[in-house]
This record gives C-alpha cells, structure tokens and sequence, in this order.
C-alpha cells in the first residue's frame, strides 16, 4: 500500500521534534503538526523560562548575601514586565531554532492541531488528510486541575504563570510537587508572600525523604508559609479583583493569585486514540511496548504522553531511539535506571536512583551515608542554609544505589554522580577519587563511615 509519507508526527516539543529531525535525516518523508508554539513545554511553558525565573529569583539571595563580605547594595527593587519580556525574547529565539532545526532536517511543519482516523492516517485541522507508514504520537501532557473547588475558574496553572500581567503580591500555590516547589520558591524570593498548601503531610512525595525534610526547612527559611494536610474548597473573587480562599480547615486567606500545581496528565483527549484501537491507561496516558509502540503497530509514543518518566531529556531520547528503530540501523537501549531529578528550588535538589526507604525495600543489607553541614560561602553571609548529601550504597555489593544533594548547583554535581552510576560505581571508587577543595561536592568522596545501616529492612545497632 502506498502512503503519503512515511513519518508522521504529531506534536513539536521535545520528542517529536528530535524524531522528526532524524528520521528526515535518515530519509523519511516527515511531517510534524503542532498545534500552538514550536518547541513545546519545556521551551514555551516549562524548564527554560523555569529556569530564567529561578536564576531571577536568586539575586535576593545574592544581594541579602553580599553585606558579608563587605558589599553594600542598597535596597534592590525588581521589575516583573522586565523579566517577562526578556524571558519572551530567549523563548522566541529558541523556538526560531528549532524551527529552523527542523527545516534544516528536511521534515515539513504544520503549524495545525492533527488527530488520528486511523491507524495510519491523520487529520489535519484544515480538513487535509494524510496517510504515514508510522505515525508518532508526542503530545505531551497538560495540568490538571483539583477536582471539587468551587471558583476553580479564578486559579491558573503554570501555564499562565510565565505570564502574568500584573506580579501577584500575595500567591497561593496549591500542590507539593517539585513544579509547585519551585514556583513557590522563585515567587517568594522576587518578593511575593507565598502561602503553599500542600494535600500531603510534606512536599516532593516520592524523593527521599531526608531530602524532602530539607527542601520544606529551606522553604521555610526562605518566608514561604506551608500548610500541610490542607486543601482549598473556594475561591471567590472580590470586587478588588483579590481571591478569598477558603480551605478545607475552614481559614480564610485573601490573595491576588491561586496557582494550581497538582500534577500534570497526558494530553490525549480528543486525539481519535480509542477508536485506533490504541491501549490507554486510566490516566489517558498511551501504553507502549519497549520499542515506543502502541497496542497498533504503526502508532508510537514518546515522552510525557506515555506518563512514565515525564522530563525532556527523556522525551529527546525516546524520539531519537525511536526514529533510529523505524528508519536507522537500530536504536541503542535506553537506561531509565539512572536518570538524575532536579529540583530548581534555592538550593537545589538532585536525585538519582533509589531513595533509602526504596533501597531498604528491595535490598537485604543497605549502608546510608549522610552529611549535613553549612556551605562555606554561609560562614560570611551568615545565611542559615544547609548542604545536605545522601548516598545509598547496596552493603553487599558496595554499588551506589542513589544519590541525593540539596545545595547550590546539585543540579550540576548530581549529574556526574549519574554517570558514575551509570558505570555501575562502588562506594570504594568514590572513597579512591581525591576530593576537589574547597567545594561541597568534595563531601561526596569523603565520607568515611555509614550514618546507618540497614539488615533486612531492620536497622542494624
Ligand atoms: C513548569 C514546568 C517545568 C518543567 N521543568 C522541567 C525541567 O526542569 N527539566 C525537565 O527535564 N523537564 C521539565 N518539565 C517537563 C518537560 O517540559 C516535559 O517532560 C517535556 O516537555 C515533554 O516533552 P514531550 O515532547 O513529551 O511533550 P511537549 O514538550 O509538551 O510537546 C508536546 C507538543 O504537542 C503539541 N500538541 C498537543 N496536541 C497536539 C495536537 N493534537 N496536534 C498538534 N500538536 C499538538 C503541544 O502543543 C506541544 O507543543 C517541566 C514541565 C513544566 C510544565
């Protein structure tokens, strides 16, 4: 049977532009239609302008820090509409890119919403129909929003965040996720007054649970108000334009903007999956095979539409394997085992594989070994902040089973650690590595004696 095309995907974010790009460049006649801005969440609505906003926020740490070692600044003002532009110029220029990435590649975009009438064939919002060999779902996912709140139309969600016409003085944010976490964090440095109610009795369910100890401690220091165990019901907008949300302890709280950060699901509704035939998990999310395919064989997934491990350096390289696997030489396997989670907040929070009550759970003899100490430049600047560092060693095997590091550019040291884990490291090749000083990453090859250990998920005296 002949086709239009051979590849066609839908959706222009992280994964289906990488695969895309190399299946065009492996030959495949390649089309990818988006819906709204090229470059998807990470680039318009995610990680970067994120990350812009986080660097923003720490100025205040820097400025609050500087009187230490001698620097008088003055009392520093920030302007709101000044970042938001800057941050929508970087935006633009990054999608621009990857636009003209794309075009450079040799796929066609389409700047339409496309669905899905069959197997191998697509939609486009035009009308136009098109036949592919393979069709690649990566849609990503979307916020979702907390069921049973009254006045839930008052609230946004890290989509309109970025975005904001006028700074919210006073911010609620709702959820315990590390979305929720940073824009608490970054909000409240660029000096908003943060309230953040979280379901749970701690925020970061599912990180180590030192380290979501010291990630609440942090936010705490930095004025952010953190509620546990408490949700809103209601949020009525006053005449002043201001929110009064009433949460589920029965307080009221007046402030200018709710943010709902509850987690996010795949954005797969409406796409015309069911009625291909494709498997969907109760969360809308489509269950692939270990080669990125669908319960059809022609209909492949990548990224945060499958709800697995929902980050962009994965959706990258599941769209790369799998354009190698349909149009290439074969794709190389993809280790999901050491894949290191960051935490933009002030300090940092890097992971990477098992937290210690994971590690005890499946592991017979577990060693923790833990330090928490001030960071240096804290002995000057007289901040209270603290470095914490965790690694979870298998007592066996001595193998490093995870790595946890709250402080200033985890996000940069927890990623070598990977690498390290990756190549299957040994608490003794950290102990043979010489420490680099003064940093506090040196903390990591100096740790002489386990903090505790673990027999059997009993600790040992
Ligand atoms: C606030 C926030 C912060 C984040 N921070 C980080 C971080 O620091 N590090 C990290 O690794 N990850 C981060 N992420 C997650 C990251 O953005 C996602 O994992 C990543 O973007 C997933 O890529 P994807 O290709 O699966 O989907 P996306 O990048 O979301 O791309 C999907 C694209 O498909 C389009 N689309 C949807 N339906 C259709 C349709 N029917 N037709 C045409 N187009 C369609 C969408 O408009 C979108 O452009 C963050 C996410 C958020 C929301």
């Amino acid at each position: 049977m002949a086709f239009d095309l051979d590849f066609f995907v839908i959706g222009a974010g992280s994964g289906g532009v990488r695969a895309a790009r190399i299946a065009a460049g492996h030959g495949a006649k390649t089309i990818v239609a988006e819906e709204s801005r090229i470059g998807g969440t990470c680039v318009i609505r995610g990680c970067v302008p994120k990350k812009l906003y986080v660097y923003a926020s720490r100025f205040a740490d820097d400025f609050a820090d500087a009187a230490g070692f001698g620097w008088s600044v003055g009392s520093p003002t920030f302007d709101w509409p000044t970042l938001v532009a800057a941050k929508e110029n970087e935006i633009t220029r990054l999608s621009d890119a990857y636009r003209a990435n794309l075009a450079a590649s040799g796929a066609e975009l389409i700047e339409e919403r496309a669905t899905l009438i069959g197997p191998q064939r697509v939609k486009l919002q035009s009308g136009r129909e098109v036949s592919a060999r393979h069709v690649l779902v990566a849609v990503g996912s979307r916020p979702t929003l907390l069921a049973g709140v009254e006045g839930l139309e008052h609230a946004i969600t890290s989509n309109e965040a970025f975005d904001l016409a006028v700074f919210p003085r006073r911010l609620l944010v709702v959820g315990g996720g590390y979305i929720a976490v940073e824009f608490a964090s970054l909000f409240q440095r660029l000096g908003a007054e943060v309230i953040q109610v979280v379901r749970a009795s701690n925020v970061l369910r599912g990180f180590d649970d030192d380290m979501r100890e010291g990630v609440r401690a942090a936010m705490a220091r930095a004025g952010v108000a953190q509620r546990f165990g408490i949700l809103p019901r209601r949020i009525e907008k006053r005449r002043d334009g201001s929110l009064r949300v009433t949460l589920s302890d029965g307080e009221d709280i007046d402030v200018d903007q709710v943010l709902v950060a509850t987690g996010r699901l795949p954005h797969t509704q409406g796409l015309g999956l069911e009625t291909s035939g494709v498997e969907l998990s109760p969360h809308g999310a489509i269950k692939v095979d270990d080669n990125l395919t669908s319960a059809v064989p022609s209909i492949h997934a990548v990224g945060d539409v499958t709800h697995r491990v929902n980050l962009t350096p994965v959706a990258i390289r599941e769209g790369h394997a799998l354009a190698d696997r349909l149009f290439g030489s074969g794709a190389k396997p993809i280790r999901y085992d050491t894949i290191a989670h960051v935490v933009f907040g002030t300090p940092e929070l890097g992971s990477v594989g098992l937290s210690e009550a994971e590690a005890v759970a499946r592991f017979a003899r577990i060693d923790i070994y833990k330090a928490d100490f001030r960071p240096m430049k804290a002995t000057l600047s007289r901040s209270r902040e603290r470095t914490l560092m965790k690694l979870i060693v298998d007592g066996s095997t001595q193998r490093i089973l995870g790595a946890h590091i709250l402080a200033p550019d985890a996000g940069e040291m927890i990623q070598l650690v990977a690498v390290t884990m990756t190549m299957g490291a040994t608490k003794a090749d950290f102990d043979a590595t010489m420490a680099v000083h003064p940093t506090a990453a040196e903390e990591l090859v100096t740790m002489r004696a386990p903090t505790a250990r673990y027999e059997n998920g009993e600790l040992t005296p």
